[in-house]
């Protein structure tokens, strides 16, 4: 592989089992002639297991200007660099957005090389519904404001997924169930592709006390999912109320549609407006 136009690889690397790390990744590495990483001491383990001794320099999203602007000046000069963070998909949870949207505005090829990505995996094996998901990354650290960001997903249909550090992980999950009730299914997803790696669905109620009478369940790298919440039913709508909604939706916006549907069926607005959104 010819590596000798201005190019801007982003690189995954294993979330902890180095046998997922991509042949592609391999090549990329060692062809570039500059690797951006998260942190250079911890990527070099990563350098020696699969022999690449490509120059690396510290990057971070709150990496001062003048550390972007080397790079990017890098890139210009015609050389390639490829950016890694400690471990999964760049930019996910970690560095590189800056990085990525400065060098596209500057007319330099950004190209992904996939590979691990801990939500993926974790999702991927969950056994919750997979079709449609919200990754939310890290709740904020605080109980107030993490509370409030889980109030704000309470009644979305979709799964919900969310990084944890392993100290907060019981507080975390006891604030799920109380948000989302205790009945609605979860999981939690740890140490994948690792030696300890633990894969278990509960109901949130039952997975905090899982995770309570285990000090292992509170160690090490976490992902949790949580089942969306239940669609509401349309049962209450009926055929005559759903026809109008239907005649009138397309032609007019689904509040106007709404509110004109309740004058001529009787039926509440709320509940039609919702009905139509249960459409789309
Ligand atoms: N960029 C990474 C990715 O692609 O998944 C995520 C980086 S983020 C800073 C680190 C968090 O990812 C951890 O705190 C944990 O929530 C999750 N994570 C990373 N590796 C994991 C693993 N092997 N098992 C479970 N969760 C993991």
């Amino acid at each position: 592989m010819g590596l000798d136009q201005a190019l801007l690889y982003i690189v995954a690397t294993p979330i902890g089992n180095l046998a997922d790390m991509v042949p592609r990744a391999i090549e990329v590495l060692q062809c570039a002639d500059l690797v951006a990483a998260e942190d250079t001491r911890h990527s070099q383990r990563l350098f020696s297991h699969f022999d690449i001794d490509t120059p690396l320099m510290a990057y971070h999203d709150h990496s001062d200007d003048v550390r972007t602007e080397q790079i990017l000046q890098r890139l210009q000069q015609g050389q390639t660099v490829a950016l890694i963070s400690d471990a999964g998909t760049p930019l996910i949870s970690d560095p590189g957005y800056r990085l990525v949207r400065e060098a596209r505005a500057r007319g330099v090829r950004v190209i992904p090389v996939p590979g691990a990505c801990a939500f993926v995996a974790a999702l991927s094996a969950a056994g919750l519904p997979s079709d449609r998901f919200s990754f939310e990354g890290f709740l904020p650290a605080k109980a107030g404001a993490r509370e409030k960001s889980l109030q704000a997903l309470e009644s979305d249909t979709r799964t919900l997924i969310f990084y944890e550090a392993p100290h907060r992980v019981l507080d975390t999950l006891e604030a799920m169930a109380q948000v989302f009730g205790g009945e609605r299914e979860a999981v939690i997803a740890r140490e994948l592709t690792k030696a300890f790696e633990t894969i278990h669905l509960a109901p949130l109620a039952e997975l905090a006390e899982w995770v309570r009478a285990d000090g292992n369940q509170q160690r090490g790298e976490i992902v949790l999912l949580v089942r969306g919440a239940e669609r509401r039913q349309d049962a209450t709508l009926d055929a005559e109320a759903q026809r109008v909604m239907k005649l009138l939706l397309a032609e007019l916006p689904p509040k106007r549609a709404a509110a004109l549907a309740a004058d001529i069926t009787g039926v509440n607005k709320k509940t039609l407006y919702n009905w139509s959104l249960e459409q789309k």
